[in-house]
């Protein structure tokens, strides 16, 4: 990988090796200002962050809110149309899987800590700047980037600890968003939990109290769907789970051990390079009631530089950062 100091020294584009997307897909480049002040898109114009270069993304990001959909349809068709579920259940159901589709949302349409073109290295002397010193230029978008930024093709940026893009979310995971990904995989285990444990509990009732035959062939096979589903779900959420809490708690996200596996013995330094990262830097180091909440984290000034490791000029500070 080369380096280049970034200032006096214009910047000049230069390929860096580590640049590249997890999936190792082409997406288009949404790295230039967009024309449109409300646009919907990953450039530094687009009003409102979203992926549009990714159909495969697109498509599987809906099944994501489809299938949540569909539990919830398949629970309230139970609880009103046999009235063997008790509404209790419906109501716990219904709040568990608002709260995923709310996380899911909220994943997919905020930025994931994008590094802007006007971004700055930290001053060199606290920790992080010091190690910028050897700050290098994306090849790509041209941003300065941060060290532990990825450059993701699908979405034209660098984003600040990439851990990797997600086409379920179809958008990164990154510093800025992590919380609400960490929050959509608790939430949908617990919702696929809780579908799962309701059918084995009816199926044992029904079974011991004879009365499965109530349900009709179309309700029955709505609930065998919705019991497949939510295995597959719990299995595929749980691992990706533990995948966040083992990238929190080594400081290397998805990205950083692709890229350190495929590049075993010709990457400079070691685990020392990495800390872990602080649950406070994910989830704000405010009111710690609302890290359940996928509410936008609160983090202050200095907290802030230091967590996305860039400094940006007063007019291009966002919103979601107070600036004390
Ligand atoms: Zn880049
Ligand atoms: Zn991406």
């Amino acid at each position: 990988m080369r380096s280049e100091a970034m200032a006096p020294t214009p910047r000049t584009s230069f390929m860096d090796d580590h640049d590249h997307d997890d999936a190792g897909r082409e997406g288009h480049d949404y790295s230039s200002p967009s024309s449109s002040a409300f646009s919907c898109g990953t450039s530094e114009g687009s009003r409102i962050w979203c992926n549009r270069a990714d159909t495969m993304g697109v498509i599987m990001a809906t099944m994501a809110l489809a299938a949540l959909a569909y539990g919830e349809f398949v629970v309230l068709w139970v609880v009103f149309f046999t009235g063997n579920f008790v509404i209790a259940n419906a109501v716990i159901y219904t709040i568990l899987t608002v709260m995923a589709v709310w996380c899911h949302l909220k994943t997919m349409l905020s930025e994931p800590g994008v590094v802007p073109r006007a971004a700055l290295p930290l001053r060199e002397e606290s920790e992080e700047g010091a190690a910028a010193a050897n700050h290098t230029l994306c090849g790509r978008c041209e941003s300065y980037k941060p060290t532990r930024a990825h450059h993701c093709r699908l979405c034209g940026r660098c984003v600040v600890r990439m851990d990797h893009h997600c086409p379920w979310m179809n958008n990164c995971v990154g510093i800025a968003n992590q919380k609400y990904f960490i929050l959509f995989l608790f939430y949908v285990l617990a919702v696929t939990g809780y579908a799962i444990g309701l059918v084995l509990y009816h199926f044992v009732e029904c079974v011991a109290e004879e009365y499965c035959d109530d349900y009709s062939t179309l309700t029955a096979n709505l609930i065998r769907a919705v019991l497949v589903i939510a295995a597959a779900a719990m299995v595929f959420t749980l691992s990706m789970l533990l995948n966040q809490f083992h990238g929190v708690i080594t400081g290397l996200g998805t990205v950083d051990r692709m890229q350190r596996r495929r590049k075993e013995g010709r990457v400079r330094g070691g685990p020392e390079d990495f800390r872990p990262l602080r649950w406070a830097d994910i989830f704000g180091d405010g009111n710690k009631l609302m890290w359940i909440f996928p509410t936008d984290p609160h983090f202050r000034k200095p907290q802030r530089e230091r967590i996305l490791g860039f400094r940006e000029p007063p007019a291009a500070r966002r919103h979601d950062y107070e600036d004390v």
